[in-house]
């Protein structure tokens, strides 16, 4: 997710990014391999749950994962509020996925869910190596934690996508692979606060910056390209159309930027079926994401697989087929 933000303009947040990007390629490479590879079929089998197996590991700051150990399943708080946070969070977006998916953890089979807090020193990222999730806790200067409940949901459903059959970390499947974690990123806290698609912020890492930093959130998939606007990141560039797709070989093809055309395409049908999001929609984007069986899919084609997806579940020529499609056609991908 820190590929996210262009910084430019100040010569320390420069050097800041550049660390950060360095650390991402090597996590990115190491997913791009995972993605490929890990799938549902080969994992062995275990005994069906419907509790979460969590693992809560304090880095002490420095870069080795996971750590020691300060919080598992069952134990009492910790007197660490970055523990507890992803603690809790870890169980929402367990409950998420088993309540309204039937999914039973990552790769549906019963996985533990193993976070990391205190990743390194004056760390402003969080991100899914394809075995566990690390934070740091901001560098104080842009994030002041990253902690929070629609990033946890999110780079957890990077470890999703992983057990669904992968989708390669650049370029358009790159992007579809962040509007996934996105999506459920937003499903995560919706479904927590137990809010309708209406009522919802559909921002991602909201309260993540800085007072320092003239934004609300990271990304929105309501509004694309107006999460921020600050002196020291630049403007939010995502786009909401493919007018505006972003041809770049930065940011891995620019994943974490056009990732805003899918993601607003998720926002506008959510709107046109109204209730609350993680029931229709993101049943649709869910099975789309199980049928899909091509981690090179591009834009048109994970369209396509939506419009299967709400044809197979809801009939062929629905309200909500038909808002899938309209949903594409105004984001321009259609
Ligand atoms: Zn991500």
């Amino acid at each position: 997710m820190l590929e996210s933000i262009q910084i430019r303009g100040n010569t320390e947040m420069q050097k800041t990014a550049e660390t950060l990007q360095a650390d991402a390629a090597h996590y990115r490479e190491q997913r791009a391999v995972i993605s490929q590879s890990t799938k549902k079929s080969d994992m062995p089998i275990a005994a069906v749950s419907n509790k979460p197996n969590r693992k809560v590991y304090d880095g002490q700051s420095k870069a080795v994962l996971p750590g020691q150990l300060a919080r598992q399943e069952g134990d009492p708080e910790s007197s660490d509020n970055a523990v507890n946070e992803a603690y809790e969070g870890a169980g929402s977006v367990f409950q998420l996925y088993y309540d309204v998916f039937n999914r039973n953890s990552l790769d549906d089979n019963g996985m533990d869910l193993v976070a990391t807090v205190h990743h390194k020193s004056n760390c402003g990222n969080a991100f899914w190596n394809g075995y566990q999730l690390a934070y740091g806790d901001g560098d104080n200067v842009i994030f002041k934690k990253l902690t929070e409940l629609s990033v946890i949901g999110h780079e957890f459903s990077h470890g999703v996508v992983q057990f669904s059959g992968g989708l390669v970390y650049r370029d358009q499947p790159g992007a579809l692979n962040e509007s996934f974690a996105d999506v459920f990123g937003a499903l995560t806290e919706q479904y927590k606060k137990k809010q309708s698609a209406k009522e919802a912020s559909w921002l991602i890492g909201e309260g993540v910056f800085t007072e320092r930093v003239e934004g609300q959130a990271l990304r929105s998939l309501k509004e694309p390209g107006l999460a921020y606007d600050d002196s020291i990141l630049g403007k939010d560039p995502q786009p909401y159309h493919m007018d505006f797709y972003v041809n770049t070989t930065q940011d891995s093809g620019g994943i974490h930027i056009n990732s805003g055309i899918p993601n607003h395409a998720f926002y506008l049908l959510s709107q046109y079926l109204g209730g609350n999001a993680w029931e229709k929609a993101g049943q649709i984007w869910y099975h789309a994401m199980q049928n899909l069986n091509n981690s090179l899919a591009t834009f048109a084609d994970w369209a396509d697989a939506t419009i299967r997806s709400a044809s197979l579940r809801y009939g062929h020529g629905s309200y909500e087929m038909k808002m899938t499609r309209r949903a594409w056609k105004l984001v321009g991908v259609m």
